[in-house]
């Protein structure tokens, strides 16, 4: 994840998904750990983006490559789920959201736009982006999380927003799954 590419001219959304990888750069940098996720949400006029980062061990309870075709089938049962970004992120219907773009990452699961080889470490993470366009994203009040349904492994979920009213931080505990946007 490049902080400088804030300094690239970019949709305002895009600005403010960086600005925010930047500002918890520290915090996303730290070594992952099993069982924990961390999302990033930004909300702006028009548009919601979520940024997932997941340890491939939370989704498939390996972190590499599939060997077989019963890991391979897995992969793409996982893979399948990611895509379906509207049931993982279900955003106040008020706000009138449409899933319009989803990037998954993942060189083990020979995902595009992949930013590095695999087998560089014992550990792999999973990168997803979503944005959605909104009719009225500052009436996105709250994002219910379909993440702890979809993947059995995750048990906890390290959220940060930035929305028009300020910057916040949350985790989740299994189950709770509903992240407040408005305070
Ligand atoms: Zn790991």
């Amino acid at each position: 994840m490049a902080c400088e590419s804030a300094a690239r001219p970019a949709l305002s959304w895009l600005l403010a998904l960086s600005l925010l990888a930047c500002a918890g750069a520290a915090w996303a940098a730290k070594p992952h750990q099993h069982g924990v996720a961390t999302l990033q949400i930004a909300v702006d006029p028009g548009h919601v983006s979520v940024r997932l980062d997941i340890p491939l061990d939370n989704l498939l309870g390996f972190e590499r490559a599939p060997r077989n075709d019963a890991e391979r089938e897995r992969a793409q049962a996982v893979v399948a789920q990611l895509r379906k970004g509207a049931e993982l992120f279900r955003i106040d219907a008020a706000a009138g959201c449409t899933l319009q773009r989803t990037v998954l990452r993942s060189a083990e699961l020979g995902l595009p736009d992949a930013a590095a080889a695999p087998g560089r470490s014992e550990h792999a993470d999973l990168e997803a982006d979503y944005e959605f366009s909104c009719r009225d994203s500052h009436k996105a009040g709250a994002v219910s999380l379909g993440l702890f349904d979809a993947f059995a492994r995750l048990q906890r979920i390290e959220v940060q927003a930035l929305t028009p009213r300020g910057q916040l931080r949350a985790v989740l505990q299994r189950p709770n799954s509903r992240v407040a946007l408005a305070r």
